[in-house]
């Protein structure tokens, strides 16, 4: 017998409304992944539309404000100078060519322009600069997130008092696996910035990338260490790998869409009121692929033609996809 079955009565694991629970157990998120596929839906689904109008996807846009030359090792990340990818390094860019960028998003649709720097942790004369981009994006009527690395306290607040709304750091994967994927900073590191970015009064984003040659246990432990944080990130970034050539998770067999899928549903049940974003890797997924993960309750995406500096679908086609299944974006 499943588990997240209205009849079997352990519905509630979530609350049948989806109230968050922050004490999710491995062996609960376990069985959650491996229930049959179309229990998993149903309750996805269900808690979904107890939270979320079904029908409507937030819409974010990613720039690139500072590009390549990052000394970390994440194993996935072209940006890394560790590897030789052919991504070249940059400086962090105006803010006039950003806020430029900033206003074309908007008109293209998207309600939030999220901004990534591939530093370890940002300088003080660069984070000084950031604060005027954040300032500027917001006087445009947009919602803020910048991704910087690691942040202490001070950094969090500054940021806060620039007007950021939102914060990404990604756990990247289960804390057992992390040190396949990173040597040079710690998961403890990562949940540090967290904790600091939460202090600050700034919204959380915050999820991982699956496909990196990790268990279904890694995936489980991923999925149950986001969903036991203090308060949930209100987004969760799925991001499927992008093998890129040069980093060391350049081969390997391309993951499994249904697991894909799986994960996306879990993320959902155990984080009823977070915003789960289809993120990285849509290049490579079908429409259908993503129709099935809008169904298991993904309810944001990224717009524009790149995601830093990998392929993304092109926003013509996003919006042809999303007339077909009938869907629109969040206001
Ligand atoms: S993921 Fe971020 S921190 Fe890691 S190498 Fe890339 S840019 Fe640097």
């Amino acid at each position: 017998m499943s588990i997240g079955t209205a009849e079997n009565g352990r519905f509630s694991s979530a609350g049948p409304a989806g109230v968050p629970r922050h004490d999710w157990t491995r062996a609960e998120v376990r069985d959650l992944f491996h229930q049959p596929f179309p229990d998993l839906i149903f309750q996805a689904q269900s808690v979904h539309r107890a939270n979320f109008d079904a029908t409507e996807i937030q819409v974010s846009t990613l720039l690139s404000i500072k590009t390549g030359g990052c000394p970390e090792d994440c194993a996935y990340c072209p940006q890394s100078a560790k590897f030789d990818t052919g991504v070249k390094a940059e400086k962090l860019m105006d803010i006039d060519a950003v806020l430029h960028e900033a206003r074309a998003a908007k008109q293209a649709g998207a309600s939030r322009f999220c901004m990534g720097a591939a530093w370890r942790s940002p300088k003080e004369r660069d984070l000084d600069k950031v604060c005027a981009m954040i300032e500027g994006v917001r006087a445009l009527g947009m919602e803020t997130c910048v991704t910087l690395g690691m942040l202490t306290g001070p950094q969090a607040r500054r940021l806060k008092q620039s007007g950021l709304d939102y914060y990404n750091h990604n756990l990247d994967t289960s804390p057992e696996y992390y040190g396949q994927i990173i040597t040079t900073r710690t998961y403890q590191n990562r949940l540090d910035t967290l904790e600091h970015v939460r202090d600050a009064g700034i919204h959380v984003c915050c999820g991982g990338i699956v496909g990196m040659g990790e268990s279904a246990d890694d995936r489980v432990g991923m999925i149950a260490t986001l969903a036991s944080l203090p308060v949930h990130p209100e987004s969760v970034p799925i991001n499927m790998l992008v093998q890129v050539e040069g980093t060391p998770l350049s081969s390997g067999e391309k993951f499994d869409a249904i697991e894909f899928v799986r994960t996306i549903a879990a993320a959902r049940i155990t984080m009823p009121r977070s915003m789960v974003r289809l993120s990285a890797g849509r290049e490579d997924m079908t429409d259908e692929m993503q129709a099935l993960c809008f169904l298991a309750g993904a309810n944001s995406i990224f717009y524009g033609p790149k995601l830093l500096t990998t392929p993304n679908p092109a926003a013509d086609h996003d919006k042809r996809l999303m007339d077909r299944l009938g869907l629109r974006p969040m206001e």
